[in-house]
């Protein structure tokens, strides 16, 4: 970097002041009341707006083998 472009400090933090993080929104389940991100499916019962979005007993299997493959290789070393 040339020095002549170097930022100040303050270009460098007017810069950073949109950077802050916000929480994020959640909303609870109409039909599980547990809490879930807003316009998404529920990942705990997996629907939206009463219907059924995500089957989540397959769900369920499917992240039961995504572990099962991860954990697997560690095992065997
Ligand atoms: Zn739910």
């Amino acid at each position: 970097m040339v020095n002549r472009m170097r930022a100040t400090r303050a270009h460098r933090d007017n810069r950073r002041s949109h950077h802050a993080l916000t929480n994020i929104q959640t909303t609870v389940c109409s039909e599980c009341s547990s809490p879930r991100l807003r316009h998404t499916a529920c990942g705990n019962c997996g629907k939206y707006r009463g219907k059924v979005i995500i089957d989540m007993s397959v769900a369920i299997k499917k992240a039961e083998k995504k572990v099962k493959s991860k954990t697997a290789p560690a095992e065997s070393k």
